[in-house]
């Protein structure tokens, strides 16, 4: 016969329940009665699992059969002394396989960095070092804050780490508020001031600087994310968060980057244009290529032309590269670059006018002469607001043009 009946009657089973009939007991009131689930049995959730940390544990079981609560209390033969409790978050971690804590994070934070990188570094490859300060786990203590067994659950929040307060509303009202334990600061047990660690002052964390050897790839896009798993936060009994470097391209004076290619303007004087050119670009290592148009070929103002296997490598396939894209403007001489006398020669050399209807006498009853002038197209919009019913095509048949002298 048991000396008392308390902790069987905890869990609503008979003295000579099998410990597997304890199991399912324990298993169904401990999810009933769990804080997160039921903040204010917190009193409850912590005799559950003291009944079922005594009784699922054959030796304990013995002790408190013979001589009850007190028994266990007071430690019995081999019962290690002291009578501390395990938490009973800690039970029910190990029963449920540390899934409990719903509304905490699972994972140590990750933190996320941004590294300022040229395009010189996504074309070449890098390597940059990076000093981060992440929380480690204290190594003196492994992260338990103070000697081992030294830590007791604490007696505020019943080692739940939550609070929860009842504030009364109305007579038959209540209003109920969770709250971090602030006897403990959520840890739900504490540790008296001579037990704690020494390195981390019973914190559990260090604050540790650790160094990173970030490898951008050749190739690698603004924005890319390099992740070092398991790098980032420790917390004791969670994984450890990642640490996450984001790739921040800054802009580069000559060239744009559009997925594998590279774009640049480039400009060309009328001449160049016309008879050809060779003109140097560096490329992003450092090469000169000599982009060449060939006497006899054409740029035209507006004019895009690219250059094979010399844009960005492909990341992952660093020999195989996008195109080097090249637009091209066209610089006009300025008013009256040469003498008039010697327009009527440069016009032998350029294609003919293609005016056929050529007045064939410059009789003044027929035409008129309109000169030009600049135009503003601050004007144009202006003009376009008055004539709101004509849609963009029939406007531009109009040739609604403002001159800046009106
Ligand atoms: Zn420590
Ligand atoms: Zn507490």
């Amino acid at each position: 016969m048991v000396k008392e009946t308390g902790f069987y009657d905890i869990l609503g089973v008979k003295p000579n329940a099998s410990p597997d009939e304890l199991k399912r007991a324990y298993r169904k009131l401990a999810l009933k009665y769990h804080p997160d689930k039921n903040p204010t049995e917190g009193e409850k959730f912590k005799q559950i699992s003291q009944a079922y940390e005594v009784l699922s544990d054959a030796k304990k079981r013995d002790i408190y059969d013979r001589g009850g609560e007190k028994a266990i209390k007071e430690g019995g033969p081999g019962g290690g002394g002291g009578g501390n409790f395990a938490s009973p978050m800690d039970i029910f971690d190990l029963f449920f396989g540390g899934g409990s804590r719903m509304h905490r994070e699972r994972k140590g934070k990750n933190i996320v960095h941004q590294i300022s990188v040229t395009l010189e570094d996504l074309y070449n490859g890098a390597t940059r070092k990076l000093s981060v300060q992440k929380n480690a786990i204290c190594e003196r203590c492994e992260g338990r804050g103070s000697r081992k067994g030294a830590a007791q659950m604490c007696m505020t929040c019943h080692g739940t780490g939550m609070q929860v307060r009842v504030h009364q509303l109305l007579p038959g009202m209540v209003q109920q508020v969770s709250t971090v334990c602030h006897s403990c600061q959520g840890q739900g047990q504490r540790i008296s001031q001579k037990d704690r660690c020494k390195a981390c002052g019973g914190r559990k964390i260090l604050r540790q600087k650790k160094i990173l050897e970030v490898h951008i790839d050749k190739g690698m896009r603004d924005g890319q994310k390099i992740m070092f798993h398991g790098e980032g936060d420790q917390e004791p009994g969670l994984e450890p968060g990642d640490i996450i470097i984001v790739l921040d391209q800054q802009e580069h004076p000559r060239f744009i980057r559009r997925g594998e290619d590279l774009t640049m303007s480039m400009e060309l004087q009328l001449v160049e244009a016309l008879c050809g050119f060779q003109k140097p670009v560096l490329t992003l290592d450092n090469r000169t290529l000599l982009v060449t148009s060939r006497p006899g070929e054409l740029i035209k103002p507006g004019d895009t032309k690219c250059v094979c296997n010399e844009g960005m490598p492909m990341h992952r396939r660093p020999f195989e590269k996008g195109r080097l894209i090249i637009h091209f403007s066209v610089v006009f001489p300025k008013a009256n670059f040469l003498p008039k006398n010697k327009l009527k020669e440069l016009e032998r050399y350029l294609p003919v006018k293609v005016d056929a209807e050529q007045p064939e006498s410059m009789d003044d009853d027929l035409y008129i002469y309109a000169d030009l002038e600049d135009c503003d197209l601050e004007n144009r919009k202006r003009h376009r607001h008055q004539h709101y019913y004509m849609d963009e095509d029939d406007y531009a048949s109009t040739g609604g043009v403002q001159c800046q002298t009106s």
